[in-house]
């Protein structure tokens, strides 16, 4: 399937999660066989071409994605996660959101020191997640040099915001 085919799967829903906000969906994406197993494909193929040596995904829905292609690369996968779920200690970046803030952390042993990891998520909007991803990854030792998405929102400049931080962003679609 080619990124429109996939595009063609991405449900919007409108007024979610506030009025006014079109909420790009990825659940019918996945549950699409080919569909789903197609995204992998071309996720995997740019994540080879960063020279990617393990996958990290933000939670929850860069862990579907970033599991994913770590599994059909034959590479580990770093899980990102939100405060608290992890049983061991961790490291962690705090980051702006709109209206508030919230916070990334990563058990620091997970990651081989220089280890090349690259960034996977569903959905670029801001670039704050994966700009807060890059620094808690690098502040584990990781080379973080890539940042890959299924999806990018182009309107709200998030891989121009990724690439003045010197990172390089992929998408599969607008
Ligand atoms: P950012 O930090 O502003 O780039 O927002 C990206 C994060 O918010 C990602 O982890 C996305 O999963 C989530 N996100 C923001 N907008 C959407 C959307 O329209 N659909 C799905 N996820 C979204």
């Amino acid at each position: 399937m080619t990124p429109d085919q996939i595009k063609a799967l991405v449900r919007t829903v409108p007024d979610f999660p506030a009025p006014g906000i079109m909420f790009r969906d990825i659940t019918t994406l996945i549950a699409h066989g080919p569909g789903l197993s197609a995204t992998i494909d071309h996720l995997a193929e740019m994540a080879n071409s960063a020279g990617a040596q393990a996958l990290a995904g933000m939670e929850a829905r860069g862990f579907i994605f970033g599991a994913a292609v770590a599994a059909r690369m034959g590479l580990g996968f770093v899980p990102i996660r939100k405060p608290g779920k992890l049983p061991v200690p961790t490291i962690g970046v705090d980051y702006a959101l709109e209206y508030g803030t919230d916070r990334l952390e990563i058990d620091p042993t997970a990651i081989p020191d220089g280890q090349r990891v690259v960034i996977i998520d569903d959905l670029i909007a801001t670039g704050g997640t994966a700009l807060a991803a890059a620094e808690l990854l690098r502040m584990a030792g990781a080379q973080v040099t890539h940042a890959l998405f299924v999806i990018d929102l182009p309107d709200l400049e998030g891989a121009t915001r990724l690439r003045h931080a010197g990172l390089r962003v992929d998408a599969l679609m607008d």
